[in-house]
């Protein structure tokens, strides 16, 4: 087995979850592995070791656990990007799409400076609504969105075709159909 087959072994796969016909990536295995865990975040920010990355933006929630192990690897401060209501101070918020409707995520407004140059983190990308909404949240209070990075990709479904178009360069570590 590859290094890249291995660490996707380590993702599990829980067929009709959270309904019937979705096979949902799960990726607290990943987490649970030492070995695995350290490779995902090593070979997450591969690119950009040694580049100056002031801000690391996690999504809520996997995106928090991988963006505060990719913000200690890279020197940087992490920033959450929550759903509505959960921040405590000041907020910009944002209006995205989900696979069914609408909902709607915040950052504190002062967690990113004019000009910072922040990478954003997610578990998985599938449809990109969710990236797109936190891409535009962050470009709103002026951050320069380095990258957006994942482990996970679904292809088919579009989403880092849709930041590509939006330059932002997208990194992820394996695909599924
Ligand atoms: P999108 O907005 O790109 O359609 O969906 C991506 C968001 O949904 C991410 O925040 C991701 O955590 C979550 N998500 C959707 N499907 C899966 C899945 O199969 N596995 C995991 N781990 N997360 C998923």
């Amino acid at each position: 087995m590859t290094i890249a087959d291995d660490l996707k072994a380590s993702v599990r796969a829980i067929r009709d979850y959270p309904k019937p016909g979705i096979i949902f990536r799960d990726i607290t295995t990943l987490l649970g592995d030492a070995r695995a865990f350290r490779r995902a975040v090593d070979q997450l920010v591969q690119p950009w070791a040694g580049s100056k990355i002031d801000k690391v933006a996690g999504i809520e929630a996997r995106g928090f656990i991988l963006g505060g192990a990719v913000a200690h690897q890279v020197s940087a401060g992490f920033v959450p990007i929550r759903k509505k209501g959960k921040l405590p101070h000041t907020t910009v918020r944002i209006a995205y799409s989900l696979e069914y409707g609408l909902d709607e995520m915040e950052m504190h407004a002062d967690a990113v400076k004019p000009g910072e140059r922040v990478i954003l983190i997610d578990d998985l990308i599938a449809t990109g609504g969710t990236a797109e909404g936190a891409v535009k949240l962050l470009r709103q209070i002026g951050a320069e969105v380095v990258a957006a990075c994942f482990i996970i990709d679904l292809p088919d479904l579009g989403g880092a075709a849709k930041l590509r178009a939006m330059d932002v360069p997208v990194r992820t570590l394996m695909e599924f159909d």
